[in-house]
């Protein structure tokens, strides 16, 4: 397949290949972010975001099968606009739900048929933490499954999407012939997770490295302290928080594809500019001194480490995770008041209460957290900090008045 070029004005995308030599686009669309309408998506929206980024020469879409809405949406959309044979579509497979050989054609086919195609360029071993993930997906057939699939045509390429530490990664990486795999990756995760060994040692390989939370979910924008926005400021670059982010991924000859979890036309304009002049080696000495004066200042505020990426989501108590650790990190890297109001707004206030008092201890959020965060403890600590007496007090008494029933129900 050609690369799609660009045609938004001033850009031109560029593309890096993947095991087989096909061009990638260097920004991936991530479709894990579509804006929300009622309970669904907002498909006409996603259309015009996906169709811009197309057009700009986006030709990589990353879904799964659990973002909520996601496939379907896509497939909606690529069929509408006729583009399913220009685009390349990721999706993957929930291997936690795996427990037989059937069952992995019920979820491939159910997959197929949401995003309205007969086959799936990349297809992932969704979020393997350790090995023994690998194992028992071995255990049920996956091998000869995936020699199937990619016989008849229906996967083209076969890869993993990873969370877990440096180690079980090579385990994973040198156990299989894969074409791909999809990392957590960006200058404050330098060292964790799979990290800069396991990024070298994939491309090593030859295989396409697909970049994931290359912003950490935004935070890398969003809640920057002071002292990070005036180094980047400094520097005299220029660039905008997310272009440091995205400028210092595609500096990397071992990087392929960075994902981009797009929910604006301005959003997808910005990345898909930064993608179309960012170069391998273009960082110099100083703007790696900025990046690690800018990572100092973040590390030095944050009290928990989360990312958002929600996968200790749904507590069965309802206890909001991430949106408690976001606003209890709001606290240290805004001010005080700034994150107890946005925990009154986003977490006090909702219909459900979701409290992290409402915890029970029971320990299932931290087998999924991919930053390995003692949730139980770190979330305790986090509302005693968000709900001082007088907040508590105050937050209870408007969530009275908000939610009482009308009188005649009483
Ligand atoms: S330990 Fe607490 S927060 Fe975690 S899933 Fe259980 S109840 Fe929810
Ligand atoms: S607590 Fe862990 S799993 Fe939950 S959102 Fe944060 S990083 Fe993700």
């Amino acid at each position: 397949m050609d690369p799609h070029f660009g045609s938004q004005e001033g850009v031109r995308m560029q593309y890096r290949k993947d095991k087989n030599g096909e061009a990638l686009s260097m920004l991936g669309f991530g479709c894990m972010r579509f804006t929300k309408k009622g309970a669904g998506i907002d498909v006409d929206k996603a259309e015009r975001e996906l169709m811009a980024a197309y057009e700009a020469g986006v030709n990589y879409f990353d879904t799964a099968y659990i973002y909520p809405g996601s496939e379907a949406a896509l497939g909606e959309i690529f069929e509408r606009n006729h583009i399913r044979e220009k685009i390349h579509i990721a999706t993957k497979l929930p291997q936690y739900l795996i427990g037989s050989r059937a069952a992995l054609d019920r979820y491939f086919n159910e997959e197929l048929a949401r995003l309205r195609t007969s086959y799936v360029d990349y297809y992932l071993m969704h979020h393997l933490t350790d090995i023994a993930m690998w194992e028992k997906l071995k255990n049920v057939g996956i091998l000869d499954w995936i020699a199937e699939k990619k016989r008849e045509g229906s996967i083209r390429n076969i890869g993993f999407s990873y969370h877990g530490n440096t180690d079980n990664f090579l385990k994973i990486l040198n156990d299989y012939d894969w074409d791909l795999c999809q990392i957590q990756y960006n200058y404050m995760d330098e060292l964790s997770q799979a990290g800069a060994a396991g990024l070298k040692a994939a491309a090593a390989k030859g295989i396409a490295v697909v970049i994931m939370a290359p912003l950490r979910g935004g935070k890398l924008v969003n809640m920057l302290p002071e002292s990070a926005r005036k180094a980047m400021e400094d520097s005299g670059r220029g660039w905008t928080s997310a272009e440091w982010g995205f400028r210092w991924l595609f500096n990397q000859p071992e990087v392929t594809v960075v994902l981009s979890g797009m929910n604006s036309l301005d959003m997808v304009q910005e990345n898909c500019r930064i993608a179309s002049s960012a170069g391998i080696g273009e960082l110099t000495a100083a703007d790696f001194e900025t990046l690690a004066a800018v990572s100092r200042g973040i590390r030095e505020r944050e009290k928990v480490g989360c990312t958002g990426c929600r996968y200790c989501m749904p507590c069965p108590r309802g206890v909001d995770i991430p949106g408690t650790f976001r606003c209890y990190n709001a606290m240290f890297i805004e001010s005080k008041s700034q994150g107890r109001s946005q925990f009154i707004q986003t977490v006090g206030l909702t219909r459900e209460p979701a409290f992290a008092s409402q915890c029970i201890r029971c320990g299932k959020c931290e087998q999924h957290c991919p930053q390995s965060i003692p949730i139980r403890e770190k979330l305790q600590e986090a509302d005693r900090a968000l709900r001082p007496l007088p907040y508590k007090i105050a937050i209870q008494a408007a969530r009275a008045f908000m939610f009482r029933r009308p009188s005649h129900n009483r």
